[in-house]
């Protein structure tokens, strides 16, 4: 029976493949703690006296980017607060968002719940009983985004963190290249910022942890977290090239992490080639940064006779 890499201790929690390294629950902590904190340094994700907002949707990556960053703001390194969006799935988001609140509840940070309602008039359940709808996650998608980078403003918030782990960035990265976006791709990495002050810089600060050992981080951790999944989530593309990727990964333990590696090292190239999209104008209607006339929010709320409530 193995025992702790780290400290010998009998109760291993999780053997790594791609390092043979066995660890125990607070080895285990240690070194996820110790990997999230190098790309924080490496990425120059946080300056001192940042205000950090945290886009909490009490699913696992969310809350364990939360737990994580407090610690920052518990040696007074940064400021936190944090966004939960409840785009109104019934029988789903209720209880992310309740849990969303009790961690900003137990940390002491500002937080806000913003529903897709109150600042569209609708709803995604109501959306999806519209004839000739985009498809849920499209909405999702980009709603999601317009309330979260307009709260991060309303915080004062200089970042928006998100709980992207490896298995998603790794998927963004070869998803974009499967489908030849090349211009996507520049706004992958780290940190992600715009040349509109309108938009805050974003940071993924778990972009290097896999996904079974963000859940394994909750667990090990006694974090409450949301589990259940979301009612609209059909297959896409991305799933299929996540089951590629997770294949790959049994025999090359590595892999997910290479990616992203080689990724990086291109990234300089694809920005001066492909620039990320400058939008030059704000929206006609809810003045929010837009390349045409209307953002997408708004034209989407066109299509469904809605406007954003201001
Ligand atoms: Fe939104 Fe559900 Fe689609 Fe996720 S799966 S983007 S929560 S509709
Ligand atoms: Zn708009």
């Amino acid at each position: 029976m193995s025992v702790c890499t780290k400290c010998g201790n009998p109760n291993v929690i999780i053997t790594r493949k791609q390092s043979g390294q066995s660890l125990c629950a607070d080895c285990f902590i240690k070194s996820v703690d110790k990997k999230v904190q190098q790309t924080i340094r490496r990425e120059k994700l946080l300056n001192k006296g940042d205000k950090v907002m945290v886009a909490l949707s009490g699913g696992k990556d969310s809350v364990v980017t939360l737990d994580i960053l407090n610690s920052y703001r518990e040696r007074h390194v940064i400021d936190l607060c944090a966004v939960t969006i409840d785009e109104g799935i019934k029988g789903y988001r209720n209880e992310g968002v309740d849990i969303a609140i009790s961690h900003a509840k137990r940390l002491g940070i500002e937080h806000k719940v913003v529903s897709f309602k109150d600042c569209f008039g609708i709803d995604l359940d109501e959306i999806m009983k519209t004839d000739n709808h985009r498809g849920s996650c499209t909405y999702c998608g980009v709603f999601r985004r317009w309330i979260i980078n307009r709260t991060s403003r309303e915080f004062g918030a200089d970042k928006i963190a998100t709980g992207h782990n490896l298995d998603d960035e790794s998927q963004a990265v070869l998803m974009n290249y499967l489908e030849g976006n090349i211009n996507n791709l520049s706004s992958l990495g780290a940190l992600t910022t715009s040349k509109s002050p309108k938009f805050t810089p974003k940071i993924k600060p778990l972009r290097e942890i896999p996904e079974k050992e963000v859940g394994l981080y909750a667990l090990a951790k006694g974090l409450d977290i949301h589990l259940a999944g979301c009612p609209y989530a059909q297959e896409s593309f991305r799933m299929e090239v996540g089951n590629i990727l997770k294949d790959l990964t049994k025999d090359h333990p590595t892999m997910m992490y290479s990616v992203i590696k080689g990724y990086d090292k291109l990234k300089p190239l694809v920005k001066e080639n492909y620039p990320p999209e400058f939008h030059q104008g704000d929206c006609a209607i809810c003045g929010e940064p837009s390349s045409n006339e209307l953002c997408r929010v708004c034209t989407f709320l066109k299509e469904l006779g809605h406007r954003v409530q201001l």
